[in-house]
């Protein structure tokens, strides 16, 4: 008999129609590609007697039972209870979940209050899992015939929990039948529809293994799925694939899974050892923004400046007034200056800038909204590229592609560069 599941959604908000119960998705995915099957689907809001007649029902019904929230420390949060209740067993405090919970105050600096105690509470017989990203630990246990994973409701602290603590049970239990993995491999510089024109002997129907393509903010990213016995036999089977991918479009890969831009920037700025600095008129910041969010970055990345007015792009980058007189702030000669007056005070190898017209007004015939110059700066030489994002395009998108554009355009750079070519 194949294994069914069932997954309980805890919390008035959720039963209310005020939150979406969005963690049951997630786990329902998570397990059918594990191979379990999710049978039911329960919501229930915080009430103790609808918490253990829940509880009871699916204890009768399903092998496996996964619960998210009310683990927490207020008087609403029910399950530890509800979960002792429908058992028929106590509660009884758990030495190292309450070591782990004093721990996490202790190094956020902030006084445990009493009520975060209830929290290490377990039902006898119970295992505590713990929770290294939040102060409720879950709970593992058996009712009926089925065994229970309390999980928190927090979407990121249930994800850890599911796949450090419930998984490798599930593996011991032998429950886990095959394994599914997604392998993401991440484009940039081309539309979707080009690339995959360049990719439909792997993307057509029956292929093996699967390939699908999505686009989200101009990262174009292949999706292969691999099926296997074991994750490791399931990766493998992405292997080729992934090696035809990485041949065929070369410098237009950026990273695999949720690797953008910005990472393969960084990668390039580590293996040359260059500097890079910013200078930033209508992204307003995003450029530095995106480099700095990623770690360790700070030996390569300087600084930028956000000049805003025109007379910031003077008094901050050395920018002549003539010049945008002349030529308006929007246009290459000012994206030039921008750029080489950042790599000059900073002192960088390279230094990247963006100026144009974010939208929605401020569009001309001969400027329209979405029109972006872009200028780069080395030590030897200044150049500047325009960019149309699409005069239909809202400001947030125009200003998160031309910022990408910009990053990418740094990346290209580096990448022509032999290993550490660029001085210092
Ligand atoms: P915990 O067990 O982590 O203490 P809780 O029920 O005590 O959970 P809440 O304060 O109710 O915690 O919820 C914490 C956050 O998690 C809230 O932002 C809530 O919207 C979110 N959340 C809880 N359950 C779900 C769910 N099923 N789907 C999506 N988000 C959820
Ligand atoms: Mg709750």
């Amino acid at each position: 008999m194949a294994l069914k599941a069932e997954i309980i959604s805890i919390g008035s908000e959720l039963v209310s129609g005020q939150n979406l119960d969005t963690n049951s998705r997630w786990l329902s995915g998570e397990l059918g590609s594990l191979g379990i099957a999710t049978g039911f689907h329960t919501t229930i809001g915080d009430d103790m007697d609808d918490n253990v007649a829940a509880f009871r029902i699916a204890a009768e019904r399903a092998d496996l039972v996964l619960t998210t929230g009310g683990l927490g420390p207020t008087q609403d949060d029910l399950t530890r209870d509800a979960l002792a209740l429908a058992a028929g067993v106590g509660l009884r405090e758990d030495p190292d979940s309450l070591a782990a919970i004093a721990a996490l105050f202790a190094r956020r600096n902030r006084p445990m209050a009493e009520r975060n105690r209830v929290q290490a509470r377990i039902p006898e017989g119970a295992e505590a899992l713990p929770n290294p990203v939040g102060t409720a630990p879950g709970i593992w246990m058996t009712i009926g015939r089925a065994a229970f994973a309390a999980m928190p409701g927090v979407p990121s602290e249930m994800r850890r929990m599911f796949h450090d603590q419930v998984v490798p049970r599930l593996r011991q239990r032998h429950w886990v039948e095959k394994a599914i993995v997604y392998r993401k491999i991440a484009l940039f510089g081309k539309g979707e529809s080009e690339i995959e024109a360049e990719a439909l002997d792997l993307t057509a129907r029956g292929h093996t293994p699967e390939v699908g393509i999505t686009a989200s903010d101009a990262t174009i990213r292949f999706r292969i799925r691999g099926e296997g016995l074991t994750p490791e036999a399931a990766w493998a089977q992405t292997e080729e694939t992934a090696a035809l991918i990485r041949a065929r479009f070369g410098s237009l890969i950026v990273g695999e899974d949720s690797a953008d831009v910005a990472d393969a920037l960084v990668d390039q700025l580590k293996r040359t050892g260059a500097t890079l600095a910013t200078a930033e008129s209508c992204t307003g910041g995003l450029v530095a923004h995106l480099i700095t969010a990623i770690p360790g970055v700070s030996a390569h990345y300087l600084g930028g400046v956000v000049s805003y007015a025109n007379e910031a792009k003077t008094a901050m980058l050395g920018v002549p007034p003539e010049l945008i007189r002349e030529h308006g702030a929007v246009g290459a000669e000012v994206a030039a200056a921008m750029a080489q007056g950042a790599r000059e005070r900073f002192d960088s190898d390279l230094a990247i800038s963006t100026t144009g017209v974010a939208g929605p007004d401020g569009g001309t015939a001969e400027k329209p909204v979405g029109l972006v110059y872009l200028g780069l700066a080395s030590r030897d030489k200044v150049m500047t590229r325009r960019i149309d994002v699409g005069p239909e395009q809202p400001r947030d998108v125009i200003q998160r592609r031309s910022s990408k554009q910009a990053l990418n355009w740094a990346r290209l750079v580096l990448l022509s560069q032999p290993d550490r070519i660029v001085s210092r």
